[in-house]
């Protein structure tokens, strides 16, 4: 899930081109991220053939969006939280823990502050204030403290599948 170096790390789960015609691998995530074959600068002849994309389903790539947990586009809401305070949140909260594979989170702070870790290398360490909101990125240990009064709740995103048709080696989560 991440790498020797703290950095977080998703499987390839297909490819589209772009309007410009450059190659994206789309990553477990939701991230898309472009792989170019660029000689002599980068060099992936493999993008340029279907057998070649093929066959990088499931490897992994390093994902700079995930290190800033920048919530990906085309996410579906899939439930809510209950708005929780200093006394009510859960106690698994301000312990590490981590969310599924397929599902992003998003912290949004009515009143107060909070602080929200992600335990990456560096970490992650952010003040979130009233009426602004923190994604989570999924299967990644994080931690929620409130610092004082905080009313908040958290959302919780589905990831879209866009090739349901592809078969991803069972590594591969796809909860
Ligand atoms: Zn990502």
């Amino acid at each position: 899930m991440t790498t020797p170096s703290g950095r977080i790390e998703r499987a390839i789960t297909g490819f589209h081109c772009d309007e410009d015609g450059e190659w994206v691998a789309e990553l477990s995530c939701g991230h898309g991220q472009h792989v170019r074959h660029n000689p002599p600068f980068q060099l992936r002849e493999w993008v340029m053939d279907e057998q070649g994309r093929n066959e990088k389903l499931g490897a992994q790539l390093t994902c700079p969006l995930c290190d800033r947990a920048e919530l990906p586009n085309g996410l579906t809401l899939v439930r809510s939280s209950p708005e929780w305070n200093e006394h009510t949140i859960p106690a698994g909260l301000l312990r590490d823990h981590r969310i599924a594979a397929g599902t992003w989170g998003q912290i949004t702070v009515h009143h107060g502050q909070l602080r929200f870790t992600l335990r990456t290398t560096p970490e992650l360490d952010v003040i979130v204030g009233p009426d602004s909101t923190q994604a989570i990125p999924p299967e990644i240990e994080h931690v929620v403290h409130p610092l004082g009064a905080v009313r908040f709740s958290i959302h919780f995103l589905s990831i879209p599948r866009q090739n349901p048709g592809v078969e991803l080696p069972p590594h591969v989560s796809d909860e």
